[in-house]
């Protein structure tokens, strides 16, 4: 098994709870600037269902910012 720690080398470690939409906007957010993330999310499974997210107005800066090709 591989030491992740050997990977994370001397980053700062930083824990972010919620893997909806907000905690892995943050989580590549943080491993961009140079943070060790450890995502966790408490629910079994990605959600099949639910409310859409509207991406609007300064959304679409948002994730042009983050390298999406489609916005
Ligand atoms: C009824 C309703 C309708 C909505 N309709 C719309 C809409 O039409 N369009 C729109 O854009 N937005 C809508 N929203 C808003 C949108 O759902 C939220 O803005 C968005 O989900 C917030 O994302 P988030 O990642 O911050 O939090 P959440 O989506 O609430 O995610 C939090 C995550 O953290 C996890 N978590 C919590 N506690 C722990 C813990 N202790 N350990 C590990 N994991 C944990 C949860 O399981 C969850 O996956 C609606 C919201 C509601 C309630």
């Amino acid at each position: 098994m591989t030491d992740r720690r050997a990977h994370e080398g001397d980053r700062p470690r930083v824990l972010v709870t919620g893997g909806s939409v907000g905690g892995p906007a943050q989580a590549w957010a943080l491993q961009r600037a140079g943070f060790a993330v450890t995502l966790v999310e408490r629910a079994p499974r990605p959600r099949e269902a639910g409310q859409n997210i509207d991406i609007r107005d300064a959304g679409h800066a948002v994730l042009r910012a983050m390298g999406s090709a489609t916005m």
